[in-house]
C-alpha cells in the first residue's frame, strides 16, 4: 500500500477523551447488545515488575532529531512528516549530553530502527490494565488472551514472509516519557494531559506509540485486538471497528472490509460485523492513529462457547489465519 503523508486530526476532544482512560468501553452500536460492563474484573497485582527491564543500550547520538516542520496548530488535519523510508532511527532513547538517564528503557519492539514493516498488532489492555474477563476463566484476562493472540497472529503473518510489529510485548512496560520525547522528535501531535504518567500504558499511549513506530517504519496497517463482552450471555459475534472521520477512514474502510470479508469465509456461521464510528465515538486506537486501523472484538467472553473459543489453542491458531488473510487481502488490494 501507498504511504500516508497526511495525519489524522488527534486534536479533537471527545467526551470520553478527557478521561484518559482505556478506550474500550466496550459498547457496541449493535441493537441486541445492551450494556458494556467495563471489566467485572477487579485489577490484579500486575505481573509486569518494571525491573525486568533490560537496560537500554546507549544509543546513538542524537543525529535524529531533525527539526520538524511545525503545521500551525490547526484542531484537525495538521501534517505530519512523511514516513519515509529513510527516516532516521529514533527508536531508542538517545541520552543527551545533558542526560539525565532515564529511568526505564523503551520496550525493544524487536525491530531494527528505520526499517520497513508490514503491519503492526496491538495487544489491548496489558499490564495494569487487565481488560475484561467474563467466563475466559479463573485469573485470565482479556490482556492474557489479546497478548497471546498478537503473538501468534504475528508468527501467521512472519511465517507469510512479512513484517510485524507490537505496540507492546506485556513485559516491559513502555516509558511514556521517553514515548513523548520521541513523538516530540518526530514533531507529532498528542495530548500530554491524557498520558496517564507511568501507571497505566493504556489505549492512547499506545496509539501514540504506535504513530511513533509507524513514523519509524512505515508499516502499512495497524489492528487492535480485544475481547468484547455484553451483560447477555447469548450474544456471539466478531466485530470489526474503523473510524470514518479521520484523515485515513478510507483506507481504514477497505482495511475493515477485506478483515470482515477473511472471518466471513473462514466463519461462515458466525455473524461478522463491520461497525463504523464516526469521530466522538470511535476507539482511540481507530481515531488517533495517523495510518489506517482498525479494531477487531474476537468474540464474547461473555459468552460460554465463545470464552470457550478463545481459551482453545486450536480455535486461536485456525482465527489468526483468517485474520491475517484480511491483513494481507487489504495490504494487496
Ligand atoms: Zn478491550
Amino acid at each position: 500500500m501507498m504511504l500516508f503523508l497526511l495525519a489524522c486530526g488527534n486534536e479533537e476532544s471527545s467526551p470520553e477523551a478527557s478521561s484518559g482512560i482505556d478506550e474500550t468501553p466496550e459498547i457496541t452500536a449493535t441493537p441486541e447488545i445492551t450494556s458494556t460492563p467495563e471489566a467485572t474484573a477487579t485489577p490484579e497485582p500486575t505481573a509486569t515488575p518494571e525491573a525486568t527491564a533490560t537496560p537500554e543500550p546507549p544509543a546513538t547520538p542524537e543525529a535524529t532529531a531533525t527539526p520538524e516542520p511545525t503545521a500551525t496548530p490547526e484542531p484537525e488535519s495538521t501534517p505530519t512528516p512523511a514516513p519515509t523510508a529513510t527516516k532516521a532511527p529514533t527508536i531508542t532513547p538517545k541520552p543527551t549530553a545533558t542526560a539525565v538517564p532515564t529511568k526505564k528503557p523503551v520496550p525493544k519492539i524487536n525491530v531494527a530502527p528505520g526499517e520497513k514493516y508490514d503491519f503492526c498488532i496491538d495487544p489491548g489492555h496489558g499490564f495494569a490494565d487487565p481488560g475484561t474477563q467474563g467466563l475466559l476463566g479463573k485469573g485470565v484476562y482479556e490482556r492474557n488472551v489479546t497478548l497471546a493472540m498478537s503473538l501468534l497472529l504475528k508468527e501467521e503473518l512472519e511465517g507469510r514472509g512479512y513484517k510485524v510489529l507490537l505496540s507492546h510485548d506485556g513485559i516491559n512496560q513502555p516509558d511514556e516519557d521517553e514515548i513523548m520525547k520521541q513523538a516530540d522528535a518526530l514533531g507529532l501531535e498528542y495530548d500530554k494531559t491524557r498520558f496517564t504518567k507511568n501507571k497505566v500504558f493504556y489505549a492512547y499511549e499506545r496509539t501514540i506509540w504506535s504513530n511513533v513506530l509507524y513514523l519509524d517504519h512505515a508499516y502499512d496497517a495497524i489492528i487492535s485486538l480485544h475481547v468484547n463482552y455484553v451483560s447477555n450471555p447469548n450474544v456471539t459475534g466478531y466485530h470489526v471497528y474503523y473510524c470514518t472521520q479521520n484523515d485515513c477512514s478510507a483506507s481504514s474502510k477497505l482495511l475493515a472490509e477485506k478483515l470482515t470479508e477473511a472471518l466471513k469465509k473462514g466463519y461462515p456461521k458466525k455473524t461478522v460485523k463491520l461497525i463504523p464510528k464516526n469521530y466522538a465515538d470511535a476507539y482511540q486506537v481507530t481515531k488517533y492513529s495517523i495510518m489506517p486501523s482498525i479494531l477487531l472484538e474476537m468474540g464474547f467472553a461473555s459468552n460460554p462457547g465463545e470464552a470457550k473459543d478463545l481459551m482453545n489453542e486450536e480455535w486461536r491458531a485456525e482465527y489468526v489465519k483468517a485474520v491475517a488473510d484480511g491483513l494481507i487481502a487489504y495490504k494487496n488490494s
